[in-house]
């Protein structure tokens, strides 16, 4: 069996594969609150009780993972891993030499790689015979040409990493390997659009250029993430912000969060009758139609617009409004299907085809992780 870790800052996420059936795990346990008071959901049966857990990411793993290997019989163990840097375009086996390349990604992106490499650590130092693979949410970019992933900068910053990399590379990959089987479109615009969100220019199914830049800050409005900002804007608050607060300002206050007052939430914010929840949905929207036309000149075209993750997955108001964007170009969506969310979209009048298809990237993971051990 293969197991796939998903760890963050303060929520950690385990599902278990089996071999020959990677598409959806056997049992799945998810820890929230990790560093406060630990809460675990469980999703499919066990034959023993899962542990109690300690606080914090040591105590939860050590805890955790003995149970996992002593429950069941694990070959490899598959992690989630933001940052690839330059250096990876594939998923790779991870060895002490990795360990510490990953290490000097850490300033590239402190909030995420740090939780994804401690646990790989950890495993290493206390199983050192169980296999690990990491997978990265960079490496599905790497086919970018210089133009996409260069900044405007003094050149001196490019070498030293100051590159736009890209994020939510798993899901974009996922998605480009169903692509084939529901259309013959070559140049596709891929929405994820979660809690974090972004666009993927795709041509051929290999990534073109993407709204996610150096860090996964950067595109499209998101939950509590604000997306592209003036680098102006930050420059303002520096008079009286420090950076740190700058930073959770940017991260965790802005968003649908900020704009609307009351909820990172889209389910929330679709509810309500607060003008500021409808204006920050009005923004949310605009701001994908706007980076959707950037993405449709850089690649040359549309043929087909692809919906993924919890909004685009699960809310036909908001497909539905970023398609009537796009009525000028001859979009024309079906719009029972639409309501429906079936996978396809789009009428059979219509210039540019639109489909919604659920995102999988643990199982990618899982998919990986087997092909490597
Ligand atoms: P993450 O990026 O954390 O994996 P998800 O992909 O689960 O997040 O997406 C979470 C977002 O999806 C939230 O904003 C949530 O409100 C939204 N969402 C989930 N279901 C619905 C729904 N039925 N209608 C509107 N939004 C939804």
């Amino acid at each position: 069996m293969i197991l796939v870790l998903n760890a963050g800052s303060s929520s950690l996420k385990v599902s278990l594969y089996q071999k020959d059936l990677l598409d959806a795990p056997k049992i799945s346990v998810q820890v929230d609150s990790l560093t406060t008071q630990p809460v675990l959901k469980i999703k499919g049966e066990s034959p023993t009780p899962a542990p109690s857990l300690g606080v914090g990411h040591e105590a939860v793993l050590s805890a955790l993972l003995p149970w996992f290997f002593h429950t069941w019989p694990i070959a490899a163990i598959g992690h989630r891993v933001v940052h690839g840097g330059v250096h990876f375009a594939d998923p790779v086996r991870v060895t002490p030499q990795i360990l510490d390349t990953l290490e000097t990604l850490i300033p590239l992106a402190p909030l995420h790689q740090p939780h994804n490499v401690f646990p790989m650590r950890w495993i290493h130092d206390h199983i050192p015979k169980k296999k690990q693979v990491a997978c990265f949410d960079t490496a599905f970019h790497r086919t970018q040409t210089p133009l996409a992933t260069w900044f405007a900068l003094p050149r001196r910053y490019h070498d030293q990493g100051v590159q736009r990399y890209g994020f939510h590379g798993l899901s974009y990959q996922y998605i480009a390997q169903q692509l084939p089987t529901i259309t013959q479109a070559s140049r596709v615009i891929v929405a994820h659009l979660g809690n974090g969100a972004s666009l993927c220019a795709m041509k051929d199914g290999k990534s073109y250029d993407t709204t996610m830049g150096f860090s996964a800050l950067d595109g499209l409005m998101m939950g509590t993430r604000s997306g592209s900002v003036d680098a102006g804007v930050i420059l303002h608050l520096l008079h009286e912000k420090t950076p740190d607060q700058i930073q959770d300002i940017l991260y965790k206050e802005s968003g649908l969060l900020g704009v609307s007052g009351i909820s990172h939430d889209m389910r929330t914010l679709l509810e309500s009758t607060d003008p500021h929840a409808g204006q920050a949905v009005d923004l949310y929207v605009y701001r994908i139609i706007r980076d959707m036309g950037a993405l449709t000149a850089a690649l040359g075209g549309c043929e087909a617009i692809v919906f993924t993750a919890g909004i685009g997955e699960n809310a036909p108001v908001i497909r539905q409004r970023v398609c009537a964007g796009f009525a000028f170009a001859g979009l024309v969506l079906d719009e029972e299907a639409n309501a429906r969310s079936d996978v396809r979209l789009h009428q059979a009048s219509s210039k540019i085809e639109v489909y919604c298809l659920p995102t999988n990237e643990e199982s990618i993971i899982a998919e990986a992780t087997a092909g490597m051990v």
